[in-house]
């Protein structure tokens, strides 16, 4: 006697089909590396705490992303801001972004004073809020020159941004910083929205382009013999020198 067991062809097309898609959306995932979350991310933080740093120490607050903010009693710095989080379809299709004026505005109530936005390349994950930033709060941009370009054809002025070179030392009030060269990340192979700078002002996703990467490291130059304070930072994504 011979028994045959015969799948229904119907049902496995569309396990398959389903097995498929899972394993292109997990693809996805990982290629974009969380891309997609941005959305909920500072609209789900709860308020800010408030407080002054110590008399000698740094206050480091994590805002997502690349995005940090470096207080001492003397010197505000913050490094790649990006409020505006785009949804991963408007990233991909390289549509216009939409701004968040209104959470950056709420934010800056709470951070009226910034010495210096370091900008370590020209994506919009990094460079996109900076120029409102810079214009309400008169802090200085410390960027490459393709950034700091992007950044004054959207009406910051050549006094308020500082072009920086991979190897450079800029000072901001006590605090000295380091540029190392770094390295961008790569999506299948290429750097995205990588080349020289398509279109002044930008208007699509892809204008924002990645310019020379730089990462930053800072040091307290006034504890600087006391003890040596030192943050890596701002990389983007494999910098290339550990300054000692
Ligand atoms: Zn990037």
């Amino acid at each position: 006697m011979c028994f045959r067991i015969r799948i229904p062809p119907p049902i496995i097309h569309v396990s398959l089909k389903a097995i498929i898609c899972l394993c292109l959306f997990a693809s996805v995932k990982a290629a974009f590396g969380g891309l997609e979350k941005y959305p909920n991310l500072i609209k789900a933080d709860s308020p800010p705490i408030i407080s002054a740093p110590s008399r000698d120490g740094v206050k480091i607050t994590y805002l997502g992303t690349n995005a940090y903010l470096f207080e001492t009693r003397d010197t505000t710095l913050l490094v790649d801001p990006y409020f505006s989080r785009q949804n991963l379809f408007r990233v991909a299709l390289k549509l216009r972004p939409i701004p968040e004026t209104q959470l950056i505005a709420q934010w800056l109530r709470d951070h009226p004073k910034i010495d210096a936005v370091l900008v370590t390349h020209g994506h919009i994950d990094h460079l996109y809020d900076a120029p409102q930033i810079v214009r309400e709060t008169g802090a200085k941009l410390i960027a490459s020159s393709t950034s700091v370009k992007l950044a004054e054809s959207l009406g910051v002025p050549a006094s308020q941004t500082r072009p920086v070179q991979a190897g450079r030392t800029v000072s901001v009030k006590n605090a000295v910083i380091h540029v190392p060269s770094a390295q961008h990340d790569r999506l299948f192979g290429v750097v995205p929205f990588n080349g020289p700078l398509k279109r002044l002002p930008p208007q699509k996703i892809d204008d924002w382009v990645t310019g020379d990467p730089l990462a930053f490291l800072i040091r307290d130059w006034r504890k600087a013999h006391l003890h040596q304070l030192r943050w890596a930072t701002g990389r983007s994504d494999f910098p290339t020198l550990a300054a000692g």
